[in-house]
């Protein structure tokens, strides 16, 4: 285990994931136990939501530490398994400050029954919130990788699409990776996703 870090996680840091949760689920996007919510407040220094719990109940205890390959900093503290997916993305995207994980109704049910690699979407004038996209003519694609308990195994399949992913990614029947500079970026995206693959689930009702 590696040292107890000599600095304790910046009270900002905490209340940020704190209140992420609570937005997530006020959104109904963290049912249960699901989800959870981290953010880099130093180089290779990450805050995680502690594994179990509920993300809309959470306080400063529910916020641990843990290094860039996932390891508790947290004196007796266990990270949840995908801790790993989470450290995976700071480690690819440097300017990565937040990254929400979460279960909804709409990307749970998309995810499960949509059979191709990714989920499209077009003239949506809320693409445009994500990096990059400045039109709504343009086609944005959500990333879909098979469910796996094993997480080095889930890790390393998403690993080689990670450098083109553009708005984030899903895992069947499990839920949404997305990230941001900051936590106030991070949550406009994952709105933007669950709006958009809201609006696609109402579509394939008619
Ligand atoms: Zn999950």
């Amino acid at each position: 285990m590696p040292e107890a870090a000599a600095t304790p996680i910046p009270v900002r840091a905490a209340e940020d994931i704190i209140r992420a949760g609570r937005r997530m689920d006020e959104r109904g996007w963290v049912p249960a136990t699901a989800g959870n919510i981290s953010v880099r407040f130093a180089p290779g220094r990450i805050a995680i939501t502690r594994s179990g719990g509920h993300k809309g109940f959470l306080n400063a205890f529910s916020v641990i530490e843990v290094d860039l390959d996932g390891r508790a900093v947290t004196q007796g503290a266990r990270p949840s398994a995908e801790t790993l997916l989470h450290c995976q993305i700071y480690r690819a995207f440097p300017d990565a400050g937040a990254v929400l994980h979460g279960h909804s109704v709409a990307n749970t049910v998309l995810s499960l029954d949509t059979p191709g690699p990714a989920i499209g979407f077009t003239g949506y004038e809320v693409q445009k919130i994500f990096a990059g996209q400045t039109t709504h003519t343009a086609t944005l694609h959500l990333p879909l990788f098979d469910n796996d308990q094993d997480m080095t195994r889930l890790a390393s399949a998403v690993a080689p699409h990670l450098p083109h992913v553009a708005m984030g990614y899903l895992i069947r029947g499990h839920g949404i990776y997305i990230w941001g500079p900051d936590m106030e970026t991070a949550l406009a995206r994952l709105e933007g996703a669950e709006f958009l693959l809201a609006c696609a689930l109402e579509r394939r009702k008619r």
